[in-house]
């Protein structure tokens, strides 16, 4: 008997935070290869902020998915059957088919995948996308120094965690924000942070001021709001700022309350003379294999740990999707949709 096959689709647009009213479950045929065609099995779903930006309409670097349409995702699957003479049966790839248990490819854009090398699931986590992010938006535009202060947010996870520990192997001091105690004591304890401040403490801003004694030389852009409101004036001369991402305001539906501060900003853009530098990985995609080589050895040598949260099931992502724009995950996001059994 064929095994089912489903997929959540896009309902409907938020309309500010996400919903599970917005997402659907269908069940649909399992589909046949054609010519040249492989059928993919989805084993590792990942979910990424990004996704949040592809449920609504309007200007951005990526189109929005249609209403009716599959989520998009990054994966890792299993040929499961192949008409294409580049995959066999039981290869492990790293696709984008999606929050869908199956799929159907041409090999166009699939990258083989070693399971022999590192967990298969580390291909859309520390070793694919948010890694690459970390790894690119800190050394190509933050270009931290021996000694300088940098410092991310959102610093448990796969991107933040990442900045930090590439600051400290850079010989910088590392400071992380994150939500939460137990979070903090993780980034600082087991990722070796110099220091990590919980930014829903009541005097984050006083309490960031005096983890940073000497200033901040490198601002890793992950959550914006007023998080970025604390860190503005502990901006050193040159202090530089990759913008990676801007967590707190994906689901906002107008401006911030309270007074214009652009005249603020652009007056210490000007005499403090900073860089912000705005970003998307794929500017990168020619320096990939820079990024996997080293950071494949840093993880190889220790001098790098990651931390997964996992899943189970393709039916839990819209939840866990929706929870992850809150910060309740811890680690990277990541939906198990089916298991993998090691050749
Ligand atoms: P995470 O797994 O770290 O999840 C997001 C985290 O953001 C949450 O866990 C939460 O952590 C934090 N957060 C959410 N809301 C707020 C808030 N209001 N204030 C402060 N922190 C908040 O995500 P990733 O590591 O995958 O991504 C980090 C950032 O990088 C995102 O902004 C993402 O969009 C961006 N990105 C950009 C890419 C690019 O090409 N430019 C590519 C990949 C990611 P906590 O509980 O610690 O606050």
């Amino acid at each position: 008997m064929a095994e089912p096959a489903r997929r959540i689709v896009l309902a409907s647009r938020p309309t500010g935070e996400p919903t599970p009213q917005n997402f659907r479950s269908e069940d649909v045929p399992l589909p046949k290869p054609g010519p040249g065609q492989v059928l993919l099995r989805t084993l590792w779903l990942s979910l990424d902020p990004y996704m949040r930006g592809r449920m609504s309409e309007g200007p951005s670097y990526a189109a929005p998915v249609g209403i009716g349409e599959t989520m998009v995702g990054g994966t890792v699957n299993e040929v499961i059957a192949s008409n294409n003479p580049d995959f066999a049966v039981r290869d492990i790839v790293l696709a984008h088919t999606g929050w869908q248990t199956h799929a159907l490819s041409d090999g166009k854009g699939l990258r083989k995948v070693d399971p022999k090398l590192a967990p298969i699931s580390t291909a859309v986590g520390i070793l694919g996308m948010p890694g690459m992010t970390a790894y690119m938006g800190l050394l190509e535009i933050g270009k931290p120094q021996s000694g300088e202060t940098v410092v991310v947010a959102a610093a448990s996870g796969p991107v933040g965690s990442l900045v930090g520990q590439i600051a400290k192997i850079k010989g910088a001091r590392a400071v992380g924000i994150a939500g939460g105690a137990k979070k903090c004591a993780y980034v600082k304890d087991e990722l070796g942070f110099d220091d990590c401040v919980d930014h829903r403490a009541g005097d984050f801003p006083e309490r960031l001021a005096a983890a940073c004694p000497k200033g901040i030389d490198v601002y890793f852009e992950n959550v914006s709001g007023a998080v970025f409101d604390a860190v503005l004036p502990l901006f050193n001369p040159f202090a530089r700022v990759p913008v990676c991402g801007l967590i707190s305001q994906y689901s906002a539906t107008g401006l911030p309350p309270g007074p214009n501060r652009l005249p603020v900003l652009m007056r210490a853009v000007l005499t403090k003379r900073l860089t912000i530098r705005g970003f998307i990985v794929s500017d990168f995609a020619a320096k990939q294999s820079e990024f996997l080589r080293d950071v494949s050895a840093w993880l190889k040598e220790g001098r790098i740990k990651y931390r997964e949260d996992v899943v189970d099931g393709l039916e839990r992502a819209p939840a866990a999707f929706i929870g992850l724009l809150k910060g309740e995950n811890f680690g990277k996001m990541l939906v198990r949709v089916a298991p993998h059994q090691a050749k």
